[in-house]
């Protein structure tokens, strides 16, 4: 099934709630439309965009072009040994279903990224992480589409070239391939990692660890944590934690000994954002119609009808501030769509 809409509203299609159009969206469920789509002359030339949830996007101005929307759907075995089950899952999946697919299977693998909004689709791009485990450990393959050529290719797990909150479709390839399935690899001997943050106190609750039990901590957990896109439309963090080397944390020790940090090699340590935007004093601050949300400083809202440059005005004063304060450069997430008229 496709559909064509010319000058369309993606105020319902962004967690941001921003309100903005256009200039043609492509809604498609199977993969040879989308082929037939890219060799129709009539859009050749038009620039092209791939939406999923909507829920890592920061839109800052009207899209001149199409937007391609893949609602392909489908979970299908197809391999499975006494350790490992192979699943092809298409994109347009919800992140949470498949999680709670695998979760009903007990399949374990995924439980730890339970709660993240988006679609499967999505999940290689930023290669989505929480709570001590990241989407790249359970992906063996990616399929996806050249955008230009129409051509489809396979990409290894080495070949997404994963890092933290990154792959080569969010750099070398950003917007130049639409993914359309995703080959996953899940355990069926389970080996839990609830060593992170609050999970092993939270998991104390229940008389066993097991899967259903380490879901239901992480979505309450979340629930307490994040606002919801709901009533407070966000895109989840908006920063990245930064990454810098021992001797500038050392450095900054002197100055700030309640620094929070966590190792991530032998000379790297990751600082948390959210702790540097809370000493600027951002927490729960208000610039125009967006805001720092009140308990989470990571988080920016849409608070009343804000424009997508209203949102980025707000993200440079913070950047500017923990610069001045900390000499750290923090980067945006969150993936900005157009050009800030601020
Ligand atoms: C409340 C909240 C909490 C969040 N928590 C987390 C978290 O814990 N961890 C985390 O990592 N992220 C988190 N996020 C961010 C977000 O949920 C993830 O990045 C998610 O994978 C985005 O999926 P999406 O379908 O909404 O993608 P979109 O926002 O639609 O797109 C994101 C990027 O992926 C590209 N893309 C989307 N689909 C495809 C496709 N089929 N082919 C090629 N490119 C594609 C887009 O072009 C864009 O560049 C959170 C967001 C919110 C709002």
């Amino acid at each position: 099934m496709i559909n064509i809409y010319r000058n369309h509203s993606l105020k319902e299609y962004n967690t941001f709630g921003i309100d903005i159009k256009t200039s043609f969206f492509f809604e498609f469920t199977k993969e040879n439309e989308i082929l037939a789509f890219l060799n129709d002359s009539k859009y050749k030339k038009e620039k092209k965009f791939v939406l999923g949830g909507g829920s890592n996007i920061l839109f800052v101005s009207d899209f001149e072009g199409v937007i391609l929307y893949p609602q392909i759907l489908g979970i299908e075995t197809i391999n499975e040994n006494n350790k490992h089950v192979y699943l092809r899952v298409a994109a347009g999946e919800i992140w949470d279903n498949f999680v709670e697919y695998c979760i009903n299977n007990n399949w374990a693998g995924v439980e730890n990224l339970s709660g993240i909004p988006g679609k499967v689709g999505a999940c290689p791009v930023q290669n989505i992480g929480a709570y001590g485990v990241e989407v790249k450990d359970v992906i063996e393959s990616v399929e996806a589409i050249n955008i230009s050529t129409g051509k489809k290719e396979i990409f290894s797990n080495f070949r997404c070239k994963f890092g933290y909150r990154n792959s080569i479709f969010k750099n070398q390839f950003k917007n130049k391939y639409l993914i359309t399935y995703i080959i996953f690899r899940l355990d069926k001997i389970h080996r839990y990692k609830v060593g992170y943050g609050q999970i092993e106190n939270e998991l104390k609750k229940y008389s066993e660890i097991n899967l259903v039990n380490i879901q239901k901590t992480i979505i309450n957990i979340r629930k307490n944590k994040l606002p919801n896109v709901e009533t407070s439309p966000n895109a989840g963090s908006f920063f990245k934690n930064p990454i810098i080397s021992d001797s500038k944390l050392k450095k900054l020790k002197l100055t700030f000994p309640d620094i929070v940090s966590y190792k991530v090699s032998n000379t790297k340590y990751k600082i948390a954002a959210a702790w540097l935007i809370e000493q600027c004093a951002w927490k729960g601050k208000k610039y125009k119609n967006a805001s720092v949300h009140s308990s989470q400083p990571l988080v920016l809202i849409n608070h009343y009808n804000a424009t997508g440059s209203e949102i980025i005005a707000l993200s440079e004063k913070i950047k500017k501030s923990v610069l001045e304060k900390f000499d750290i450069k923090i980067e945006i997430e969150v993936n900005v769509i157009g050009s800030s008229k601020l």
